[in-house]
C-alpha cells in the first residue's frame, strides 16, 4: 500500500505499510486501549480491584516464594500502565506520523545491534532483573544509596520542613521546576569529561527507538538517585499529582526518543523541549554535544545550552564516536565504561 498525493518541492519519502506493520499497529492500539481500561478499572473501581486481587492471589500462589498480593498487583499495574499509557500509544503515534519503516516497531523488529541493546535493557527492566545488574556493577553501592535515601526521607519527614504555599497547583508547579532543575544538573554532570563514560551507553544508540530511553549504564541510576529524590521531599505535593505527572513524564520521555520530527513551534522554543531538540542532543556532531539537556526550555536558556529545535531533523545522525560501541557485547562495553570512569576520578600526578 502506498500513499500518493499532490506534492510540491522535494520528492516525498515513500511510506509503504507492510501488512505485518498494519497488524502490529492495530494490535498495539487494541492492547493499549484494553490495558488502559483494565489499569484504570482495577485502580479506581472496588469490584475490579477485588477481582484483580483474587486473580493476583491465584497467580502468586504458584510461585515458590512468599509475595504480598497487594504489592504484586501494584507492581503488575505499574508495568501495565507503563506499556499501555506510555510505550504503545507513543510507538503507534510514531508509526502513524513517520511511516512504518521509520517506526520503533520496525526498528526493534529488524534487530540491529543498536536496537537490540534498547530491547534487551528494556526487557531486563520490565522483568525486574536490571536492579540486580545495577547491584553487581555498583558492588552493592545501590543498597547504600537506597539506605541513605531512606534516612534522608525519614529525617526530612521528622523535621517537617515541607514547603506548602496553600495552593496545590503552585506547589505542583514549584516541585516540577525544582525536579527538572535537579534533572538538568544531573544530566549536565553526566556530560562532563569525568562522568561521560557513565552516560555514553545512553548516547551510543545509532538509531533511535522509543525504548532508547531505557538504555543506560547500570551505575548511572545510583548517581541520579541523589538528584531526583530531594524535590519530592521538599514540597507537599499530593500523591495523586505525583502519579499523574509521573505518567505524563513517561509519555514525554518515550516521545522525545521516538523518530517523530515534531519541533512544536514557539512552544518547543520557550516551554518544553520537543523530540527534535532531543535528536540534536543525541547527534554525532561535536558542535552539538551537550545541547538541550533539560525537560522545560528554561534551564537550557538560562545556562546557555539551548539549541533551536528546528535544526533537529529526523535524518540527523545519532550516536557516539569516541570509543567503539554496539559491539554486540553490552556487558563488556559497560565494564570498559566503568573502568574509564573510575580511572578518570583518580587524581593524576
Ligand atoms: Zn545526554
Ligand atoms: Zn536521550
Amino acid at each position: 500500500m502506498s500513499q500518493a498525493s499532490a506534492h510540491f518541492g522535494p520528492p516525498p519519502v515513500p511510506r509503504t505499510w507492510p501488512l505485518a506493520g498494519l497488524v502490529v499497529l492495530g494490535l498495539a492500539m487494541a492492547c493499549a486501549a484494553t490495558g488502559l481500561v483494565l489499569v484504570l478499572g482495577v485502580a479506581l473501581l472496588p469490584e475490579w480491584h477485588a477481582a484483580g486481587l483474587a486473580l493476583a492471589e491465584r497467580a502468586v500462589s504458584l510461585l515458590p516464594f512468599d509475595v504480598r498480593t497487594e504489592a504484586a498487583l501494584a507492581l503488575v499495574l505499574n508495568k501495565a500502565a507503563l506499556i499501555c499509557v506510555a510505550i504503545l500509544p507513543v510507538m503507534a503515534l510514531e508509526a502513524a506520523l513517520s511511516g512504518w519503516q521509520h517506526s520503533s516497531f520496525a526498528r526493534l523488529a529488524r534487530r540491529s545491534t543498536s536496537s537490540s541493546y534498547d530491547l534487551l535493557i528494556f526487557a531486563l527492566n520490565l522483568l525486574g532483573v536490571w536492579k540486580f545488574i545495577v547491584q553487581l556493577f555498583t558492588l552493592g553501592g545501590m543498597i547504600v544509596v537506597g539506605a541513605l535515601t531512606a534516612m534522608l526521607v525519614a529525617e526530612v519527614a521528622q523535621a517537617g520542613v515541607r514547603l506548602n504555599t496553600g495552593y496545590v497547583a503552585l506547589d505542583v508547579a514549584l516541585a516540577f521546576l525544582v525536579f527538572t532543575l535537579a534533572d538538568y544538573a544531573s544530566h549536565r554532570l553526566f556530560h562532563t569529561r569525568a562522568f561521560w563514560p557513565l552516560h555514553r551507553m545512553h548516547h551510543s544508540a545509532t538509531e533511535m527507538t522509543a525504548l532508547t530511553l531505557w538504555r543506560n549504564h547500570p551505575v548511572a541510576p545510583a548517581i541520579e538517585a541523589f538528584f531526583k529524590v530531594v524535590p519530592f521531599l521538599l514540597f507537599d505535593v499530593p500523591a495523586a499529582a505525583v502519579t499523574v505527572i509521573g505518567l505524563l513524564m513517561l509519555v514525554y520521555l518515550h516521545l522525545i526518543h521516538s523518530n517523530i520530527g515534531w519541533h512544536w513551534g514557539w512552544f518547543g522554543r520557550w516551554v518544553l523541549l520537543p523530540p527534535s531538540a532531543h535528536r540534536i542532543h543525541h547527534c554525532t556532531d561535536p558542535a552539538l554535544y551537550g545541547r538541550n539537556l533539560g525537560i522545560p526550555v528554561i534551564w537550557d536558556r538560562l545556562f546557555g545550552t539551548f539549541t533551536d529545535p528546528r535544526l533537529g531533523t529526523p535524518d540527523l545522525p545519532v550516536g557516539v564516536t569516541d570509543v567503539p560501541t554496539n559491539t554486540g557485547r553490552p556487558h563488556m562495553e559497560a565494564w570498559a565504561d566503568l573502568k574509564e570512569w573510575v580511572g578518570g576520578l583518580r587524581p593524576r600526578r
